[in-house]
């Protein structure tokens, strides 16, 4: 009798559905079964790690539509709900790049939508969303994709102007006057020109005077005086003048013309006012300088400055970017190999607790968790958020950050096999991410963290799996592994599943209140981890 074999619901290949769940599975992109997460699962992952690149499986252009209609989508169902999501990921800086989340901005313009979502959308959340210029201006291109400029998006654009305060404005117009996105060329003067803001006071009819016509009144504004001196520092001819200008309006390092960049004396000047990432992006150079040799004060400053967590807060820095940053400064030279400078150990462990202290506060659970990260090959493929960091690179600096926090955590890899992979406490960024890149690749089965623990008798409270769930060559669904661990254990253990990569595809049960998705990369999943595993969401 073959009925047996064919409706038995506890053990089934990954190659096939569950008996029975059939409708709430989809076919991920490797040709294994998981469950649907739905358009809302993409939309936040999208939200965090973008669709630049594609992934191992599907191509760039693929990868962008599906997250884009599961965006629209989610906008559609859920409206102004859903802007404020955007507007939340954006402004608590969670997202490597604000890219994904102005994309998705422009898409809760579009006409066919009611006007209060179009309305939370362009007044509400762009200010908000779009901070700097550039922002502005991807926000302007994408926005013109979707729909035309009529008066809510002219409305939109004009209040960024008038609502912005007058010294913040004058720096923004200053730092960004034009970018590039795309294909096309955006500037404040074009934007002015849509969207013809009436200037409501004295200072923005300064503004946006300078910027249509480049000409500045003979005396000085106060809260505008930015714009003098930067008009000053184009103009000036020797060091001393360049320094005198700096120290007299305050610039920042953006505004010094590169002919005077190669100065010891201009950065010492420009270092007190060094913004976090702009701090972060010149580490080399200060340190080619020889401004940041060892015991230096100034050494002594930029490495209070790393690690102060005002500054890293207030600065919204992605732990990405610190890592990147910190991965670029250990190499001793810059990309095109022309500045060359000496490592110090200092910079690289302020870097080491910066990069920890960008994640959101977490309380540890303390409870028993077990990670396990997927090295198969698919994961050793594509980017996170379009920066130049694999997935499997990317869940081993999430696991490492669990494992520091965490006072109970067992680690491991899997492919198709265990791969043992121990992180512990004085384990470090560079120690992780080199054992990681020695780590061999395989195919992948996502059950085999919760065989492992059954099959070594480990007691777990929480399974936590980073994975781009693109499982497939397993004899059993992980889903079930997970109940037989739960059962052969008598341990309720929960499930956290860490996407890697923006699809909908996840081994975690939606039916199942016991299990969590949460995205890879996102500065709060540390936290989520731990609140989850605590039982305290
Ligand atoms: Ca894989």
């Amino acid at each position: 009798m073959p009925y047996g074999t064919y409706l038995q619901s506890r053990k089934t290949p990954q190659s096939q559905p569950i008996p029975g769940r059939e409708q709430e599975m989809v076919r991920n992109d490797a040709g294994g079964y998981v469950f649907s997460g739905g358009d809302e699962l993409l939309f936040r992952r999208f939200l965090i790690l973008g669709a630049e690149g594609g992934t191992y499986y599907v191509d760039e252009k693929r990868h962008v539509i599906r997250a884009g209609n599961a965006t629209r989508n989610t906008i559609r169902a859920k409206g102004v709900e859903a802007v404020r999501e955007i507007e939340v990921v954006s402004v608590e800086g969670r997202a490597p790049r604000n890219t994904p989340a102005l994309v998705a901005l422009s898409l809760a313009t579009h006409p066919s939508l009611d006007a209060e979502t179009r309305r939370a959308a362009l007044i509400e959340a762009l200010p908000k969303v779009a901070r700097i210029g550039t922002h502005l201006f991807q926000f302007a291109h994408f926005m013109q994709l979707q729909r035309g400029w009529g008066r809510l998006a002219r409305e939109g654009i004009a209040n960024w102007y008038l609502k912005m305060d007058p010294k913040r404005l004058a720096y923004q117009v200053l730092k960004y006057q034009a970018r590039k996105v795309e294909t096309q060329r955006w500037s404040h003067r074009d934007l002015l020109r849509l969207a013809h803001p009436k200037p409501q006071t004295e200072e923005q009819q300064i503004v946006f005077r300078y910027i249509t016509q480049g000409d500045l009144p003979q005396e000085e504004v106060e809260s505008l005086r930015i714009l003098w001196g930067f008009e000053r520092i184009k103009a000036a001819n020797s060091k001393d003048e360049v320094i005198s200008i700096i120290r007299d309006y305050n610039l920042t390092w953006e505004f010094v013309p590169g002919q005077w960049l190669g100065y010891a004396d201009v950065w010492r000047a420009l270092l007190p006012n060094l913004p976090y990432t702009a701090l972060l992006r010149n580490l080399g150079r200060l340190s080619h300088l020889r401004i940041t040799r060892p015991f230096s004060d100034e050494a002594e400053l930029v490495v209070s400055r790393l690690t102060n967590p005002e500054a890293v807060r207030q600065s919204r820095v992605h732990p990405i970017t610190i890592y990147i940053a910190m991965r670029q400064y250990g190499l001793g030279h810059g990309e095109r190999g022309s500045l060359r400078w000496i490592v110090d150990r200092d910079v690289l462990e302020a870097l080491e607790k910066a990069f920890l202290m960008a994640f959101q506060n977490v309380e540890p659970a303390g409870k028993r968790l077990l990670l396990g990260i997927d090295v198969s090959g698919s994961m050793g493929w594509g980017t996170v958020g379009g920066l130049p960091i694999t997935p499997r690179e990317g869940a081993a600096l999430m696991a490492l950050v669990t494992a520091k926090t965490e006072p109970k955590v067992h680690t491991m890899a899997f492919s198709h096999q265990f791969t043992e992979f121990p992180i512990h406490k004085d384990d470090t960024i560079e120690s992780i991410t080199r054992r990681m890149r020695d780590t061999p690749f395989g195919n992948t089965d996502c059950s085999l963290p919760m065989i492992y623990a059954l099959k070594n008798r480990i007691p777990v409270d929480a399974f936590v799996v980073y994975t781009d769930n693109e499982t497939w060559y397993g004899k059993i669904h992980p889903v079930q592994a997970l109940e037989q661990y739960r059962q052969k254990m008598g341990i309720p253990a929960r499930l956290i599943v860490v996407g890697m990569t923006a699809t909908n595809f996840t081994i975690a049960d939606p039916e199942d209140p016991g299990t969590l998705d949460v995205v890879g990369f996102d500065t709060a999943t540390p936290r989520l981890i731990s609140d989850f595993a605590a039982g305290r969401i």
